[in-house]
């Protein structure tokens, strides 16, 4: 399996871009890298992005998504672009083009095919399926996803709390990105030494820890890499 982290930081990192994964040049994991010219660098094409998932609507995992959509408005494939999350993604994706592209957006969105899904306990998205676990992060309602994939299970949490709930995320999963963005304990993230104990507590997932605030742990992925898993 294919990942390519365009951005691997947390909200103000002065290291690292926010957030964005892509999965097989297909599925774009949240949104808050440069995601246009980092998918470039990396050799990925956004037409080729079948689907949109977002764990939720914290800028850092979403300002990197009005520049993507306007592209595939000026490139479409005619094909549709769904773009998945919580409850009221279309209300909160539909302000912010409103707020980006102004009164040019209905007409870009219809171009770039877009549609919205409200993620449910289980679906289907981009003829894949894939099941979501509601995830620990202050008010915020924040979507984990299991992503199934050529009989693989990937679980991507986006930000939470090392709580029951990320466990489920990852039970059984065979790759699970997870956050760990401090060393320090924090009431809406996971510490470094909690992403540690995680990991150890499912042996046979392989963890790939992201959203990282500064400075590097083990298993922590790297701006603008690709791996194959
Ligand atoms: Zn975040
Ligand atoms: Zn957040």
């Amino acid at each position: 399996m294919q990942l390519a982290f365009l951005g691997t930081g947390s909200a103000f990192s002065l290291e690292r871009y926010n957030g964005a994964v892509v999965v097989e040049g297909r599925f774009l994991l949240d949104a808050g890298a440069p995601v246009l010219p980092h998918m470039h660098r990396l050799g990925l094409d956004p037409g080729r992005i079948e689907a949109v998932l977002l764990t939720h609507f914290h800028g850092d995992h979403l300002l990197g998504l009005p520049s993507f959509l306007l592209y595939r408005a000026f490139h479409p494939t005619g094909g549709q672009l769904p773009v998945l999350g919580p409850p009221g993604v279309r209300e909160r994706i539909e302000q912010l083009c409103r707020l980006a592209w102004s009164d040019d957006w209905p007409d870009a969105r219809d171009r770039a095919g877009v549609t919205y899904q409200e993620a449910e306990a289980e679906g289907e998205v981009a003829e894949n399926r894939y099941q979501t676990v509601k995830l620990e992060h202050g008010q915020m309602d924040c979507r984990g996803y299991r992503l199934h994939l050529e009989g693989r299970v990937l679980a991507y949490a986006g930000d939470t709390t090392a709580s029951p709930p990320l466990e489920r995320l990852v039970e059984g999963a065979d790759i699970a990105i997870t956050e760990a963005t401090a060393p320090a304990e924090s009431s809406v993230h996971t510490s470094w030494s909690e992403a540690e104990a995680l990991a150890a507590r499912h042996p046979s997932t392989r963890f790939i820890f992201n959203h990282v605030h500064s400075g590097q742990l083990d298993r922590a992925a790297t701006d603008l890499r690709i791996m194959d898993v």
